[in-house]
């Protein structure tokens, strides 16, 4: 009767070896004791590794990759990619400072996000990366920086087109929106642009975050090309740089299937002599968060309680939604839904119970996992939350409720 019920796809990245967990090449309570602490996460750099060759064997070798460091910004981990990919981008003068840390070229930098301060324009102007222009104002306060520090801004402008993202986990674009200059908006700030003599470098497209559907990607793309080719005709200097955002996402939930990315690369290759053919030397750039490391990571908790309340048997762990607000439903979900969770010390376990995993936080929103079938679990066993590489620590309210930190390794 539960075959029919909706199952988390298969989480077979990381080998299970006498029904223990390999992580990093060792069995899980081995990291563990590495680490020195519960909780921890962990990354693994073969699995980064991995997603990159897949990419870059998918999709079209005119395609650029670029790292959205917002998704896990340990510097470990943004030093790692830094060698993989072509390009960063950041949001923050703090993510900023990790990208150029990484050694990364700052003409492969690109920093976007609305509200930019004066030190953050004035630290991008300094660095020589390319500010993703989010409006009319940060145009004028940048053009009068370049004029205070004598450097000429290398800019791009963010469009918010006149389009949405279908069955996006997270939209960000279409309709009136905080991010990116309205498409009809961006003939004038263009010929701005050109009035201040600033570097234009091209146009950041970014529609929208964690969507499954490749069909809606393909869609997004089409209509990013056309909207590109549209604007670039007004443009003050030949194009660059298109930056047509990313959007991929990975399956969390029971039921979400994984993205198929042959039918965005064949839709790519279709467009890319196109592209080449009205805008020569462009390089068309896909920025990928989410999907490069949240695969690749595991967040480990461990049990130091197990008690029955009214029938139902609570696992009570030293981890929860102050490290990993987005396993505990809170992290702009609408419904809550268990990720994937195993017992990582006995994966399959021949003796199994349905158990609800909670932190040790004082609210019923920590949670982990709601009444899910796990093995049987005692105090000292690890609890597994996959899928955790992206959108975990630094996503989460670490100070609520002042317990110890959690700490980070890339294995
Ligand atoms: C958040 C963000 C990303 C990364 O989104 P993912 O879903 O993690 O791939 C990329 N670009 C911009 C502009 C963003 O704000």
């Amino acid at each position: 009767m539960s075959s029919t019920r909706p199952q988390h796809a298969p989480m077979d990245q990381f080998a299970v070896v006498d029904d223990c967990l390999q992580v990093g090449g060792m069995p899980l309570p081995q990291l563990a004791a590495r680490v020195g602490q519960t909780p921890f996460y962990a990354y693994e750099r073969r699995l980064l590794d991995e997603r990159v060759a897949r990419l870059r064997t998918t999709l079209p070798a005119g395609i650029e990759l670029h790292y959205a460091v917002k998704a896990n910004p340990m510097p470990a981990v943004v030093q790692h990619l830094a060698g993989r990919v072509d390009g960063l981008d950041v949001a923050s003068l703090g993510e900023l400072k990790v990208a150029l840390d990484s050694g990364m070229n700052p003409a492969e930098i690109s920093f976007a996000g609305p509200g930019k301060r004066p030190p953050e324009l004035a630290a991008a102007l300094a660095a020589g990366i390319t500010v993703n222009l989010e409006s009319a104002g940060e145009l004028e306060s940048l053009a009068r920086l370049g004029r205070e520090q004598g450097r000429r801004p290398r800019v791009a402008v963010r469009v918010n087109p006149d389009f949405e993202l279908k069955a996006s986990g997270m939209k960000m674009a279409g309709g009136p929106k905080p991010f990116g200059v309205d498409a009809e908006q961006v003939p004038a700030l263009l010929r701005r642009i050109g009035e201040l003599g600033l570097d234009f470098q091209g146009f950041h497209i970014f529609t929208g975050a964690q969507n499954l559907r490749a069909e809606a990607i393909v869609e997004a793309h089409d209509r990013i090309f056309e909207l590109a080719l549209r604007l670039a005709s007004a443009a003050p200097g030949p194009l660059h740089l298109l930056n047509i955002g990313g959007g991929f996402g990975i399956p969390y939930f029971p039921g979400d299937t994984p993205l198929d990315l042959a039918p965005i690369a064949a839709n790519l290759d279709r467009w890319l002599p196109l592209v080449h053919e009205r805008l020569p030397g462009v390089r068309v750039v896909l920025e990928l968060g989410r999907y490069l490391v949240g695969e690749a990571g595991i967040y480990v908790a461990e049990v130091v309680d197990r008690k029955v309340s009214r029938g139902q048997t609570f696992l009570i762990t030293n981890g929860g939604l102050h490290h990993h607000l987005a396993a505990s439903g809170n992290f702009g979900q609408v419904i809550r839904k268990n990720y994937p969770v195993v017992v990582g010390n006995r994966v399959n376990g021949m003796e199994r119970e349905t158990v609800t995993v909670v932190g040790p936080l004082c609210t019923p929103l920590d949670l982990l996992a709601e009444r899910m079938e796990l093995a049987k679990a005692d105090v000292g066993d690890l609890i597994v939350v996959f899928q955790s590489g992206a959108y975990g620590l630094t996503a989460s309210p670490s100070a609520f409720l002042s317990h110890p930190p959690c700490l980070e390794v890339l294995v």
